[in-house]
């Protein structure tokens, strides 16, 4: 099969035929169909974070078709659709049993992170227990995205506890950012959008942000108090997570307020103790999600209450132009992979 083999940091990867993984009892064998290529990739490639054994396959956003099943596989045959749950979970930790996998303590794996080769291949590898259906109306590149931009998104808004008729401020409008908004929006919430640029802030509309607001050239905590009557915003879920928004998100919240923070730098933020204490802010850390959580993204993808937030498409065979294009700064939203067997399947 043909596979991006990641083999030296920094290096472009390399379009490589290798061996059709097998699957162990609990496995299972995926024809890749699409697989989303992101920011972490990014930062694999340049050595920031999570470091691979090298060579390794990236690609984190899987989804395809069963082509094979391990002995003990009950659940899946060959023929299902389904999306990857990233994280190879034991299923039996103090976390897993309280369907908190993203915790979980004996991770073998994360797919196309850690231990695991991912899905900028045309097969891939999983356990059974790591899947979820992915119904017949949604397009392969749109259950891609869901295992980590959507899922990523839907769990930050459920640890944000958003509540229907609050206010939340949304800082950034990429992938995870536009799922965001639209999971904000579903729930019945008023959503401000923080962005750089015009562009971002048309981005922003589409994805149905009530406003916008042009971080450069406004005072956003003032502004969001302008639209809530002085009080400032219930949850602010900030996607770029960097000093500079991380304070101003800060300074943003009501009293009482929630912020929720999943991007994220090698950096320290400055946090002031009387702000969060006198006003009894919370803050709230996210990494990817549970299970459910991807269940419950591709439930809303199949249902239409989301639109897609893929924009860019690119055969497997061009994976570095697709990643020259992501580090050019130029995607508005997320951008994803096609094996040869999803461009047949999606007719390109
Ligand atoms: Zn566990």
């Amino acid at each position: 099969m043909k596979a991006a083999v990641l083999r030296a940091l920094d290096q472009p990867l390399k379009l490589e035929d290798v061996k059709i993984p097998v699957p162990g009892p609990e496995e299972v064998l995926i024809q890749v169909m699409a697989c989303g290529m992101d920011a972490a990739d990014m930062m694999i490639l340049s050595g920031f974070g999570y470091v691979p054994k090298l060579p390794h396959v990236l690609g984190h956003e899987t989804a395809g078709i069963i082509t094979a099943v391990g002995d003990q596989v009950t659940d899946f045959n060959p023929g299902d659709r389904v999306a990857v749950y990233n994280y190879f979970y034991c299923g039996k930790c103090v976390y897993c049993r309280v369907h908190r996998e993203q915790l979980c303590i004996h991770m073998s794996g994360i797919l196309g992170i850690l231990e695991r080769p991912g899905g900028h291949a045309e097969y891939t590898v999983a356990l059974a227990h790591q899947l979820v259906r992915v119904p017949e109306n949604v397009a392969w590149h749109d259950a891609a995205v869901c295992c980590d931009a959507g899922i990523t998104a839907f769990h930050a808004v459920d640890r944000g506890g958003v509540r229907l008729g609050e206010t939340v401020l949304v800082i950034g409008i990429g992938g995870v950012g536009s799922m965001v908004t639209q999971i904000c929006k579903a729930s019945g919430t008023r959503v401000i959008v923080a962005v750089l640029d015009e562009e971002r802030g048309r981005r922003a509309l589409e994805m149905g942000a009530d406003h916008i607001l042009y971080s450069r050239h406004v005072n956003v905590p003032e502004a969001v108090r302008e639209l809530t009557a002085g009080l400032g915003a219930d949850c602010v879920i900030d996607v770029v997570g960097v000093e500079e928004t991380f304070t101003y998100g800060m300074d943003t919240l009501r009293r009482g307020g929630r912020l929720v923070l999943i991007g994220y730098t090698p950096e320290r933020y400055p946090l002031k103790g009387e702000q969060l204490d006198q006003n009894e802010l919370n803050i709230i850390g996210t990494r990817g999600g549970r299970l459910s959580d991807l269940n419950g993204i591709v439930r809303l993808v199949a249902e239409g209450r989301i639109k897609s937030v893929v924009t860019d498409l690119f055969p497997l065979e061009e994976a570095n132009e697709a990643l020259a294009f992501l580090r050019s700064g130029r995607a508005l939203g997320r951008v994803v992979l096609l094996t040869p067997s999803g461009r047949k399947a999606m007719g390109r």
